[in-house]
């Protein structure tokens, strides 16, 4: 959710007492107990992390108290002011004395209580967090009385006695000076953008899920609200209210759910854009059990099925409630409760990405069967709807008793297989994944399109794609599912009752090889944050080349000659930019600098540290004479540098005495060698979280993005089932009846 996105992350910006460390020593320093204003301070810097967040706490206190009627106003990005006014059932005079304390709540009495919980606060610290970071003031009022009460509060604390005043049904919370006490993180704040767009965007995310309540957000001493919503029956309404006609006008209603103990249980409903939806960022509004979270996972599973389906990849509009029984559901797992965890989540996700998918599809129905009745392909033809129960597999005798050595899970769209989600799958469930394949393989039907193909030799080869197009890789590779990663190389994947191993790099290459071919001068373009001087990432390319063959101990070009081929090289992208930049989104800026890539897979960038080595190959493997031969060979250039191989770092989950290793190494005969020793540490410290990152990056991308993309897109070739692309490891079948007999 963009509401977050753009967080930097914070370092704790509280100034204590700092205790001043010997020279030194071998002493251990003295360990004391921290202040408790310190402690205080520290916990309301979590909670309190920006102003965005406080008018998040404070709108869901109004919300939780029932509230039909919410205005906030904020001045200055709300670092001087904050104010948030409701109709709710107000605070009772009793309460006022302890209401800023940390840790006093009228919602949770209990720890068993988190289970069931309905409310959105729980853990009673964001009015005490607030009192310690800002001078809050509490306005308020309860039913039946005459008069309300006013009183401000410091450090949790009253400040004075509450003071009878006039009061509006309901409570007015005003913090003022927001991290008075925390000069830097002000300063990071002032510096940064103003957090007010934030407020508007959180306000309108709360108006159409709460569509019965009455929001409003304007500036101080502005006439207009830039949020203003009346309370409606009608959810369609309040996002025509918020963000607009030509959004609202583009919607379709999705419900989906599931009730099945064994995979998920939830009902989720919501509205997703249609194809003539356009925008240039994805808008994602998630309330899981009415709260406001995000989920990354999902978002990226949505972006992926828009991305495959539109031909102009628009990114979606898209509104979702999802409700599970609320002890599926950890709320506590975030001190702004900005994520929740969920019981079965992958399925969960993945059953709404297929609903999605299919709801897209069904609305350009007519649109797909124009264009298969053009380009006739067996499995394509059926149109898929709600009703249909036919299936290319003959799904008849699905229903019916399964023997139990087949009782194997081989459902590639429940990913049940997996290794961390073993879970019964309902054979009823096979139906409707039999009736997804079909939605799956007319949107890879609609996926070729026609129109990028203008150039002859691309429809060419395009053509040449189909026809070495292995059918069984194809079946396996659609229906397949990925189970993990089996080692650097291979993933292991199921496909009915076998189990494969499978070459992620060779399909990755392949796969981003044929994608360039589709997407030809069509693509979205990464920005490069630094453009390099493509001379200098040629000469980059050849050290590199010169490292690997000192091992071969073969003799090496001088520095003079690299730095020719370097600027010969150079020279010839220089003249093939127009191209490069029309057809491919490559672009080389007039003063040589590579400053822009082409986006291949929505949602994936390609290894920078493979840059040198891709232009390298532009340079010299490029066959730039003929024109079929010019493009299939800049397609492959990029379906090398783009595809998902290993992470240059060594795998340290495998490797760790590498990194452990280096350390060991050196020598220790000298005084410096300790501090050196400490530095060094340091280094490989970084290095080996680096290596951490970049593998675990891949893992993941392997899994969320290569997989679902090959079932959307791939068409392996013949050669993939000779050249140990493929390997099968076990028939489950078999495999069963050997443990049968131990
Ligand atoms: P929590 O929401 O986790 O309980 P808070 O610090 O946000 O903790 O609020 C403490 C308590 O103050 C709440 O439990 C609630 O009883 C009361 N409260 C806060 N804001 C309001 C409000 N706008 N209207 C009525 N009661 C409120
Ligand atoms: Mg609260």
């Amino acid at each position: 959710m963009e509401l977050h996105e753009q967080e930097q992350p914070y370092q704790m910006a509280v100034e204590y007492e700092v205790v001043p460390s010997p020279a030194v020593t071998t002493e251990p320093p003295i360990i004391r107990r921290l202040d408790e204003s310190v402690v205080n301070r520290i916990a309301a810097g979590e909670v309190i992390q920006r102003p965005v967040s406080a008018v998040k706490e404070l709108i869901e206190n109004s919300l939780d108290a029932h509230s039909s009627s919410i205005n906030v106003v904020v001045k200055d990005g709300g670092l001087k002011l904050i104010q948030v006014s409701d109709d709710g059932h107000g605070i009772r005079y009793e309460d006022l004395s302890i209401l800023c304390e940390r840790h006093t709540t009228s919602k949770l009495s209990s720890f068993e209580d988190l289970q069931s919980i309905k409310s959105m606060g729980f853990r009673g610290e964001a009015l005490a967090s607030m009192t310690y970071v800002g001078h809050v003031t509490v306005t308020t009022i309860t039913e039946g009385k005459l008069h309300g009460y006013r009183v401000s509060y410091r450090d949790g604390v009253m400040e004075h006695e509450p003071k009878a005043c006039a009061a509006v049904k309901g409570t007015q919370i005003m913090i003022e000076n927001l991290f008075y006490n925390m000069s830097a993180r002000r300063k990071s704040l002032q510096n940064t953008v103003c957090d007010y767009p934030k407020v508007v965007d959180l306000l309108s995310r709360f108006a159409i899920h709460h569509n019965n309540v009455s929001f409003s957000c304007r500036k101080h001493g502005a006439t207009r609200a830039d949020v203003q919503t009346i309370a409606t029956p009608s959810r369609l309404d309040a996002i025509k209210c918020v963000y607009g006609v030509p959004v609202a006008r583009n919607l379709m209603k999705i419900e989906v759910s599931d009730d099945d103990a064994s995979s998920s249980v939830f009902t989720m409903n919501g509205y997703v854009s249609n194809s003539n939806y356009i925008a240039k960022k994805t808008t994602m509004v998630l309330f899981i059990n009415d709260r406001l979270v995000e989920c990354s996972a999902l978002k990226r599973a949505i972006d992926i099925v828009y991305a495959a389906t539109l031909p102009k990849a628009s990114k979606p509009f898209v509104y979702i409630s999802l409700t599970l029984p609320p002890e599926h559901v950890d709320v506590n797992v975030h001190p702004t409760k900005k994520e929740v965890s969920l019981l079965n989540q992958e399925v969960i996700i993945e059953k709404i990405q297929s609903a999605v998918e299919a709801k897209l599809t069904n609305s350009n129905d007519e649109k797909v069967y124009n264009e298969q009745m053009v380009d006739p392909s067996p499995s394509a033809l059926i149109p898929y709807s709600k009703n249909t129960s036919i299936s290319p597999l003959g799904s008849g005798s699905k229903s019916q008793k399964v023997p139990v050595n087949k009782m194997v899970r081989t459902d590639s769209l429940d990913p049940a297989g997996r290794m961390h989600a073993y879970l019964q799958v309902k054979p009823g469930n096979l139906e409707m994944s039999s009736n997804l394949n079909i939605v799956r393989s007319s949107i890879r039907q609609r996926r070729i399109p026609k129109e990028n193909a203008d150039l002859t030799s691309i429809q060419e080869l395009l053509d040449d794609i189909d026809k070495s197009c292995h059918s069984g890789l194809l079946d396996t590779v659609r229906h397949c599912t990925y189970i993990g990663m089996a080692d650097d190389d291979f993933a292991l994947i199921q496909h009915n009752t076998n189990l494969y191993l499978a070459n992620v790099v060779n399909l990755s290459k392949e796969l981003m090889y044929q994608q360039v071919l589709r997407r030809f001068a069509h693509f979205n373009a990464i920005q490069l944050s630094e453009p390099v001087l493509v001379s200098k990432l040629i000469l980059l390319a050849l050290k590199e080349e010169e490292i690997d063959e000192e091992f071969n101990e073969e003799c090496n070009e001088d520095d003079d000659l690299k730095s020719k081929i370097a600027q010969m090289n150079t020279d010839l992208l220089k003249q093939k930019t127009e191209m490069l930049e029309e057809y491919f989104s490559v672009f080389i800026d007039p003063e040589g600098h590579l400053s822009r890539l082409p986006v291949v897979l929505e949602q994936y960038t390609p290894d920078m540290d493979r840059v040198p080595d891709f232009v390298l190959c532009l340079g010299n493997d490029v066959v730039w004479e003929d024109e079929k031969n010019c493009f299939q060979s800049i397609a492959a250039a990029i379906g090398n540098f783009y595809a998902m191989h290993p992470p240059l770092l060594p795998n340290p989950s495998d490797n760790l005495q590498f990194y452990k290793n280096e350390t060991s190494k050196r020598s220790h005969d000298g005084e410096n060698i300790i501090e050196e020793d400490h530095l060094e540490d340091e280094m490989e410290h970084e290095l080996l979280a680096e290596a951490e990152t970049a593998w675990a990056q891949r893992e993941w991308s392997i899994q969320h993005i290569l997989f679902p993309s090959m079932r959307l897109f791939l068409k392996p070739t013949t050669s993939m089932a000779g050249n140990g692309t493929f390997v099968q490891v076990a028939s489950l079948e078999k495999l069963y009846k050997t443990f049968e007999r131990c």
